[in-house]
């Protein structure tokens, strides 16, 4: 007999591989539409409870299987109205996953990896180092999860028509997801993907493709690859105009320098059509990389590849002694990048007073690259690193 561990997970099966369950319990394909329907659509954990599967199928589908969410240990709501949840994943690190209401929108930021092994200099996940990959049910279930626990938040319907025309079925709290937690999406590329499509899926989610954005720091292989993956939009996390910058904040810039990436993010796009842009994203940091000159590197280096530029301002944390530009800093190094004619925005920092800011994300990793201990060697206060529950 089948026991609970080994017990197939229904809740990170993709629309392809719940037909292949079923397929292998000889029965027909649209078993997995229904099923993908009670689960994501009716927020449904008991098998029993899915009452136009007959209960003979019912019995032969909970000996081999379960529906099972990731554990949420803490939640944390920000005088913004942001939340915050601390979700518990089978490795026994804590990832983290923030919800961010704008009109009309409502904006999910999940985790892929418990920590990073890529090590940017501006990170708080990176100095954590890297404990594990989610599941793809530990990434769905982020948004199955914010679903549920914001049940009656709803974005109303009306404003939330796509640019295609195409308004969702089912108003849901979530109307956008950015793959911009914890974590680099595309070094956890399967389970990513398939909980991408999971987003997309109008059995599941029905989000569309404009509203669902993979932020990655430049992995280049795996974006040459995507287009036979996903249509999902891309954020690219550039931070610097010049390779010489580049390297020392995103060490991966030494092995996907800047005009590789830029090559392979527009054979992306240029697959894509429909006049998409990729998102640049530059985190501005002090004295670092947020000179006027370093504006106009920028607007040059990106003359002939069509984006639109989100600045972030830095976002502090305890082990970095990086400070955030002053606000005429930042609109200087804006005006500069509008003038030369970019679509520029720039990120307000929402939810910092829960500690929900880009890269102040940290959950509570077990540290399998030991990075967290080098960084106790050397004197630094490394934070919550030891493991859940603390
Ligand atoms: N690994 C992916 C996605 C997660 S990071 C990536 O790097 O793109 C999400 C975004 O937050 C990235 O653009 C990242 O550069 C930015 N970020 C990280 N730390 C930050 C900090 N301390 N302040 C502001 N932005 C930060
Ligand atoms: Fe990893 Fe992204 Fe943080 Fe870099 S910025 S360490 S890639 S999570």
């Amino acid at each position: 007999m089948t026991t609970r561990d080994t017990k197939i997970n229904l809740m990170g099966l993709s629309l392809p591989k719940m037909q292949a369950f079923f397929h292998d319990l000889g029965e027909k394909p649209f078993r997995a539409s229904q099923t993908l329907k009670w689960i994501h659509q009716r927020g449904v954990l008991d098998i029993d409870q899915m009452t136009d599967i007959s209960k003979p199928l019912r019995e032969r589908m909970k000996a081999v299987a379960e529906i099972r969410p990731p554990v949420i240990t803490q939640e944390l709501r920000s005088a913004d109205g942001s939340c915050k949840w601390i979700v518990q994943v089978e490795s026994g690190s804590s990832v983290e996953m923030v919800f961010i209401p704008e009109a009309g929108r409502g904006t999910l930021c999940v985790s892929s990896q418990a920590g990073c092994s890529l090590d940017c200099s501006f990170c708080a996940t990176g100095k954590q180092g890297f404990n594990s990959n989610l599941t793809t049910a530990e990434i769905i279930g982020q948004l199955w999860w914010a679903n549920v626990k914001l049940a009656g938040f709803g974005v109303q319907p009306d404003t939330q028509v796509d640019e295609d025309g195409r308004a969702p079925r089912h108003p849901r709290p979530v109307s956008n997801i950015v793959m911009m937690g914890m974590g680099e999406p595309l070094l956890n590329f399967d389970n990513v993907m398939d909980a991408l499509s999971l987003m997309m899926e109008d059995q599941a989610y029905g989000l569309s493709k404009r509203r669902v954005t993979i932020s990655t720091s430049g992995v280049v292989p795996a974006i040459d690859r995507l287009q036979d993956y996903t249509d999902a939009s891309l954020a690219v996390s550039l931070h610097a105009p010049n390779d010489e910058l580049r390297n020392q904040l995103v060490p991966l810039n030494k092995k996907y320098p800047i005009a590789q990436l830029l090559a392979s993010v527009r054979g992306y796009m240029n697959t894509l059509g429909e006049r998409r842009v990729p998102v640049i994203e530059y985190t501005l940091i002090a004295g670092v990389n947020d000179h006027r000159q370093h504006a106009r590197e920028l607007a040059a280096l990106l003359k002939d590849f069509p984006c639109k530029i989100n600045l972030i301002p830095f976002n502090p944390f305890a082990q970095s002694d990086y400070r955030r530009p002053s606000a005429s800093s930042i609109s200087n190094f804006r005006q500069i990048l509008h003038e030369a004619g970019y679509t520029v925005t720039v990120r307000t920092t929402r939810a910092d007073d829960i500690g929900a800011a880009c890269g102040q994300l940290v959950g509570a990793v077990n540290d399998a690259t030991r990075r967290s201990e080098r960084y106790r060697a050397a004197g630094n206060l490394a934070v919550m690193i030891d493991g859940p529950g603390q």
